[in-house]
This record gives structure tokens, sequence and C-alpha cells, in this order.
């Protein structure tokens, strides 16, 4: 039996530790078998999380399984050893027999408002059908559910809620009897008081959340995945619906212009926090690192960033969290304590996934 040997400050628990690696996990110190130290220095943190993501999409809808490959390897080597797929059109299932690609936990396709989404992304269906396809994507998917939660509503010039308080009091109840917890995409204020009222377990982006609505939060540990770099688009949305959707236009730039506020006071008030960077609509795969450092913008600590995009998202998302004996070997290393400088995040060492050293500089 091969084992890989690394020594460094383990994180989160920040001590100098040497780590063992046989068959895919963590072990204890082997007494007798090969083994070959691969790396000696630096701090080693769990693979990094990427909590909202898209593989299998681009601008245009689904894309093919190369395609799907290529935006799996550039998250890996960023860091991003667990994914959670915030939606996608394609069928993915092939990476999970890939012990070369990132881990994903899948929310199945996003259900949509019809005509009130992205095109050729989700499901579009009006809300007597809501529970129904909250039951068949809550099986497709890995315990997530993705909903389009609010949307320009071309008529009303605005966005507004997709969704009746009914409907979604129905469909989440219906997602958490099949053990799958539901998300939403919410860029503006209006659609959250009825998904927090329904159950929501998360929401994606949450530039609309007013104070009112973060105790609540807090104690019920609906979390959000802020998306800051995705989030940078909202000028540029607001300048390209000037002229057709002014009301529309206005509001984009209002929640672009409240956004550090709002999320600064959501994680001051105790609302879990988690990196995503929306990748695969508009924006590249790979940015894990930069989404984590974007979160100190927010009033987070450099460790509170680095846990958000690790440690406690992993804890978050049911996997192990802490490299300990018989955990999945999924680790990156730094030459330099990302909890003090979380730009060289940005500079992997050496990535492990599954026990196998992929990337090494
Ligand atoms: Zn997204």
């Amino acid at each position: 039996m091969t084992v890989l040997k690394l020594l460094g400050t383990v994180l989160p628990a920040g001590e100098q530790q040497e780590l063992h690696l046989s068959s895919g996990l963590v072990v204890d110190r082997p007494t007798a078998a090969d083994v070959t130290t691969v790396h000696s220095g630096g701090w080693i943190v769990p693979g990094l999380v990427d909590a909202h993501c898209h593989i299998g999409l681009d601008q245009h809808g689904a894309v093919d399984t190369d395609v799907q490959e290529q935006q799996a390897i550039v998250d890996r080597d960023a860091g991003a050893l667990l994914v959670r797929d915030a939606g996608s059109a394609a069928d993915t299932r092939w990476i999970d027999d890939r012990e070369d690609l990132p881990k994903i936990i899948r929310a199945g396709r996003h259900i949509a408002r019809s005509k009130r989404y992205i095109r050729h992304y989700g499901w579009e269906i009006e809300p007597e059908e809501l529970v129904a396809y909250v039951e068949q994507e809550a099986r497709r998917g890995d315990g997530w559910v993705k909903l389009v939660g609010d949307w320009i509503d071309r008529e009303a010039g605005d966005l507004t809620p997709c969704w009746p308080a009914d409907a979604l009091t129905a469909a989440i109840a219906r997602a958490h009897e099949l053990n799958a917890r539901v998300t939403a995409h919410v860029f503006g204020e209006h659609a959250l008081p009825d998904l927090l009222a329904a159950g929501i377990d998360c929401i994606e982006h949450g530039t609309g959340l007013e104070p009112d609505m973060l105790a609540q939060m807090a104690d019920h540990g609906v979390a959000v995945v802020p998306t800051l770099i995705q989030l940078e688009n909202f000028p540029e949305y607001a300048e390209q619906a000037a002229a057709k959707f002014p009301v529309y236009s206005a509001h984009m730039r209002d929640l672009y212009e409240r956004r550090l506020r709002r999320l600064r006071d959501a994680f001051a008030a105790g609302v879990p926090v988690y990196a995503g960077t929306d990748a695969g609509g508009v924006l590249g795969h790979g940015l894990v690192a930069q989404e984590i450092q974007a979160l100190t913008e927010i009033g987070m600590s450099g460790e509170q960033a680095l846990a958000a995009g690790s440690w406690a998202a992993r804890a978050w998302l049911g996997a192990p969290s802490e490299l300990r004996p018989g955990d999945p070997a999924d680790l990156v290393v730094y030459d330099e304590d990302p909890r003090a400088n979380p730009a060289v995040l940005t500079h992997p060492r050496l990535i492990a996934l599954r026990g196998q050293v992929l990337l090494r500089r």
C-alpha cells in the first residue's frame, strides 16, 4: 500500500501536522507501508467549495460533455473540489464516475416561471405545476432544488416575484418531505418575504435583503450565497435595459449600490454566508479564490471568508470538513496563510482530490 504524506499547517485547526493519504482518504499514520512525502510546508486547506456554480451551462443553455469537462477542470484547478451546482440544463451525471473531477452536489434544473428567465436554462412553468416540478427535480438532484424567485416582468417593467405564496409553501414543504433543500435566485426585495415564510433554505444573490428579514434568517439558518463577482454585472444589466425598462434599470442600479451594505448587515446579523461564483452563465469558471477574497468586502475576516469557501461550506453541504482520518483526501496547499492573506488563494501550490495529487507547482 502506498501512502502519501504531506506536512504543513492544517486548517481549520491551524496546527502543524502530518497528513497521510491513502485509498482516497486521510488515514492514521501507517505503521508498515511505503510512505512518499509529496509536500512539506505551507498551509493545508480542506478542498474549496463553489456553492453556486453551473457546470453544463453557458450563456445559451446546455453544453456538451467536452465543455462540461473543461469547466470542471478549470474549477478543480482553482481549488474548487466540491461544487453545489445551482441548476443546469445538461445531464452531468457522468462526472460522478471521474475520480479526477470535482464532486458535484446538484440542484437539478432551474425551475422558472414561463417566459421569466434566461432562455434554454430552466423549466418554464406556471404556479399550479410547481409542486410536481419540485418533486421531479428533488428526485433528480443531490438534495437541492433551485427556484427562480424573481425576474423581470416585462409587463410590469420591473423585477417581480415569480410565484404566489401558496404555491411556494406547498412546493417547499414537498421538497423537505423528500429530504431536499430549496434555494432561490432572488435579486430584489419583494420575493423574499413569501420565500422566507414558506421555509426556503438558501437565497442566491440576496441583493434585496432588508433589515427586518435578517433575524428570522439567522434563527432558521437560511443561508445567503451572494455571488459578489457576478453582482458586478448589475450596472451592465441596468444599462442594457435603460431605454425599454427604465424602472427595472433603476431598480438594478439601486440594488447594486446597496449590495455591500445589505450583505454586510446580513452577515453581521448572523446569517450564514457561503462562497459561490455563479460560473457557467455569464461568468467563466475557476473564480472561487477571487470570490472568497471578495467576501472580505462584506465584513468577513480572512478566516471567515475562507471558512465560507471551505470547511464551513462543506459542513453546510453535509460533506466532511476537517481532514480527519476517514475523511476524503480533498485538499489544497498554499505557501502562505490564506486566512491572513486571501490573495494567495489564486496560487495553489498543490491540489489533491480523492487522494490523488492533480496539480503541483
Ligand atoms: Zn446562477
